[in-house]
């Protein structure tokens, strides 16, 4: 079973990892917008990073 994104993620007008995540750098930051960070089940690398997108797991 796959819970995907959020109906909020996927309403944010922002870059996406594969799977939609909020995309992030390999800092979490979100490189779109100054000063924002994205981190947990919402964020996923972007493809650009060259690192998979991390399992959705509180461990
Ligand atoms: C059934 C199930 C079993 C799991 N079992 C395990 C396990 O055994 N081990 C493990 O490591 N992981 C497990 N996980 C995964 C783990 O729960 C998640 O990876 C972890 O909770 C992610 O944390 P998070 O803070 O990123 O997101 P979440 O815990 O989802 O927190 C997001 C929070 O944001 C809130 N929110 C959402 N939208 C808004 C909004 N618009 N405004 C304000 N607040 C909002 C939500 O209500 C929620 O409180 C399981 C997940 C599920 C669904």
């Amino acid at each position: 079973m796959s819970l995907g994104p959020s109906e909020f993620v996927k309403s944010l007008d922002l870059p996406k990892s594969p799977g939609g995540r909020i995309g992030v750098d390999e800092w979490l930051r979100v490189p779109a917008v100054e000063d924002v960070f994205a981190l947990g089940d919402c964020a996923g690398f972007l493809e650009k990073v060259g690192s998979p997108v991390l399992p959705a797991l509180a461990q």
